[in-house]
């Protein structure tokens, strides 16, 4: 079965055409530029038409959808209920989720009768308990607005857990993990038996680890003094918080962590102190997660920063576990979110129908 999978951001869409159950990748590529000035896609429809027109067959499509809020905590076949839950989590993912849902609209209308299913970057983290992802908030936020911890990267983490689990040749029920997403977005989560049971990332994917350009965890009273003192309105402050922050932030030179390292090691100061910020951050959740899951059998790095920079994986790991008896395996698992979406997809579209 050859299922194409859809990864629609605002201006581009990516996307991967894979045999399935085989998992060979036929095609890979990706669109950029849409809806901008000068560009030749007016908007997802046009895009995904010249996608299709050079695909031909594809039986089933997977997208990738970031937030499923409590709505959704796995994949979902998409029908009209489905296209209005993602709508109603259109309101707390105002970046991502509608275009994600003009990728699935535009292949309704280009691909009628193909069935297409939705995996959410949230789904995993569902299994969070209401101690790790209700904040210190009044109750009412929570239950009027739906403010609490999400966690996003989601099937990236769940990727790289069940390869783990491959790897060290134990079911997924019997391993305590922590894997931990570096790349220019970050974040890391602790892993159960299978099961996230904790993640750093929060509402929106700034809470947490120093990222990119995102600042991850500060004490919200200093935001309402820094919108106060310099007379920044909340988009003003989220924009900073966001694109301005983090490692581009600290270091004042750039986000690129590669770019980052050869400053540092020529002897920039301000290069220094992001990485060894970026680098103490991780080691502080390694730390409380290691608490939170009362033991490790195996620490997993990937993504950019975590797949290819050793030397910031050794300086995460340096002297890390010294402290416990039996010491964790350390891993680098290359992610692969678009095969897990295959996979998903794949499986809901396979099931046989309840009769
Ligand atoms: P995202 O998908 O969140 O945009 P990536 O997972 O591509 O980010 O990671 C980007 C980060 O990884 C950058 O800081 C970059 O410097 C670092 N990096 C290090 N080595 C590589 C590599 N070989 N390819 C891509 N990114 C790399």
């Amino acid at each position: 079965m050859k299922i194409l999978v859809i990864n629609s951001g605002s201006s581009s869409i990516k996307y991967k055409l894979f045999e399935m159950p085989s998992e060979r990748l036929l095609k890979n590529g990706a669109i950029e530029h849409i809806g901008e000035d000068g560009s030749k896609f007016r908007d997802h429809y046009s895009g995904l038409k010249i996608i299709l027109e050079e695909i031909k067959l594809v039986e089933a499509v997977g997208h990738r959808v970031v937030h499923g809020a409590e709505d959704f905590n796995k994949p979902a076949l998409v029908n009209e209920q489905v296209i209005k839950g993602i709508k109603k989590c259109c309101a707390i993912a105002p970046l991502h989720n509608p275009a994600n849902l003009s990728g699935i609209l535009a292949c309704q209308k280009l691909l009628p009768g193909v069935k297409q299913v939705v995996v959410f970057d949230t789904a995993f983290h569902q299994s969070i308990p209401e101690q790790a992802f209700i904040y210190g908030l009044p109750y009412d936020y929570y239950q009027k607005l739906r403010a609490r911890k999400y966690g996003f990267h989601g099937t990236s983490h769940e990727y790289v857990a069940a390869e783990a689990s491959r790897l060290l040749k134990k079911p997924a029920s019997r391993l305590k993990l922590i894997t931990c997403h570096l790349g220019n977005g970050s974040s890391i989560t602790a892993v159960c038996g299978g099961k996230s049971v904790d993640t750093s990332m929060g509402y929106t994917p700034l809470e947490g680890l120093v990222m990119g350009t995102r600042c991850g965890d500060v004490d919200p009273a200093l935001i309402t003094h820094i919108m106060h003192k310099k007379n920044l309105n909340p988009k003003e402050m989220d924009r900073i918080l966001n694109k301005e922050s983090g490692l581009k932030g600290i270091s004042g030179i750039s986000n690129d962590m590669r770019l980052l390292e050869a400053k540092a090691n020529e002897g920039n100061q301000r290069a220094k102190l992001a990485v060894d910020i970026f680098v103490y951050r991780i080691r502080k959740y390694i730390g409380a997660y290691l608490a939170v899951l009362g033991g490790l059998d195996a620490l997993i790095f990937t993504a950019g920063i975590g797949e290819n920079q050793a030397s910031v994986r050794d300086s995460i790991c340096k002297g890390l576990f010294d402290c416990l008896k039996v010491k964790p395996k350390i891993l680098v698992i290359p992610t692969n979110e678009e095969l897990m979406i295959a996979r998903q997809t794949y499986k809901l579209i396979k099931r046989p129908a309840k009769r």
